[in-house]
């Protein structure tokens, strides 16, 4: 147990740019609730989803000011709540939202949001388990409706964090997953994963490759982490009855709802933090399911020093190449 009374957080005091991302070596540590976990921090996720909410975009559901950003961490238990049952002192766990904040040496979540941390995955990897991982089952569980024995989905941006779960829950509920990266790195990374096929999203005709590879019908699912580029695509290779879900756009598009009518096919999308009791009980079984058996298993891009926030925010939406998640390390 920490008798530490400070720590060291990042804290932002105003929306903006990666700037804002400010070490405070002295922020009080956080006091868990009867109910609550107070977790040492040994690794944060860094998501998009961050930068966004730093920036002041997400507006009023954003966090307000000053806060503490970041859901995602994985670390040792340092203090339980008197009604908290799971667990104790000293075990290995991740989190999967967090209510003071993940950038910092210290954090506390509701016992519901915390988990064992499985001895095959490192610290660094169990911060990557929390939005990437329930985002690609929640994909899946929008798709429901097109789960038949030798369906195709297309994971349309499959090298980063979400898409990289959603090839290996794809490849575990027996689907053929064609997976898409920037770079051979990235295709090598999704194939390593369990896509059946990789193709580069950066070369022309690559989406002929993807019409190919599924005999010219076209994927009955699509997995899309960037809409705004790819919609009006999607619609026109999806096969017939098909379900596009929507994961990640940064713009508008221009689509032709026509293609809608002659592909009686189905456009959804979903923003993790709406899901329903009923869905987060699926995905917790999911995932935990897949982070026990070991076909579960998140990807490392990059470790960065807690000062390194704002690059890690910086290089998170501007680099190409990805190759999985971006981890902070207390
Ligand atoms: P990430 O790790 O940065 O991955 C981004 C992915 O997009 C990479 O695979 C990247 O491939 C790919 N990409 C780049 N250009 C593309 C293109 N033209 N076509 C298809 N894919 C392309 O991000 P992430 O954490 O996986 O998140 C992905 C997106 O989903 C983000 O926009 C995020 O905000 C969103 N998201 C939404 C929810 C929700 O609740 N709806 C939850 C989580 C995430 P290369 O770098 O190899 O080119």
């Amino acid at each position: 147990m920490s008798g530490r009374k400070e720590m060291r957080a990042i804290r932002v005091a105003n929306y903006g740019g990666p700037e804002v991302l400010k070490v405070d070596p002295k922020v009080p540590v956080p006091v868990p609730s009867d109910t609550q976990v107070l977790v040492e921090v040994k690794a944060a996720g860094v998501n998009p989803v961050d930068t966004y909410i730093r920036s002041g975009s997400f507006g009023t559901t954003g966090r307000p000011l000053p806060y503490t950003p970041g859901s995602d961490v994985a670390g040792i238990v340092s203090k339980v709540g008197a009604k908290v049952t799971k667990f104790k002192p000293g075990d290995k766990v991740y989190v999967i939202r967090n209510v003071s904040g993940g950038y910092a040496e210290f954090t506390v979540a509701e016992e519901t949001n915390v988990g064992k941390l499985p001895t095959h995955l490192s610290f660094s990897q169990g911060a990557g388990i929390g939005v990437p991982c329930y985002s690609a089952s929640r994909a899946y569980i929008k798709a429901k409706g097109n789960f038949k024995p030798g369906n195709t989905v297309l994971v349309h941006g499959a090298s980063g964090a979400v898409g990289l779960a959603c090839v290996q829950i794809g490849k575990a509920k027996g689907l053929t997953v064609i997976g898409t990266a920037g770079t051979k790195e990235g295709m090598d990374l999704v194939l390593k994963h369990g896509a059946a096929q990789a193709f580069n999203h950066k070369e022309q005709g690559y989406i002929d490759k993807v019409l190919e590879a599924t005999n010219g019908t076209g994927p009955d699912i699509i997995i899309e982490m960037l809409a705004n580029v790819n919609l009006d695509t999607d619609m026109k290779i999806i096969n017939k009855g098909g379900i596009i879900v929507v994961v990640g756009s940064r713009g508008n598009v221009e689509i032709a709802p026509r293609l809608l009518m002659f592909k009686e096919s189905i456009v959804t999308g979903f923003a993790l933090w709406n899901a329903p009791p009923e869905e987060i009980v699926e995905m917790h079984q999911v995932i935990s399911e897949g982070l026990t058996k070991g076909w579960l298993v998140p990807s490392v891009q990059k470790e960065y020093k807690l000062e390194e926030a704002p690059l890690a925010h910086e290089e998170i939406i501007n680099n190409t190449g990805t190759t999985g998640n971006r981890i902070l390390i207390m």
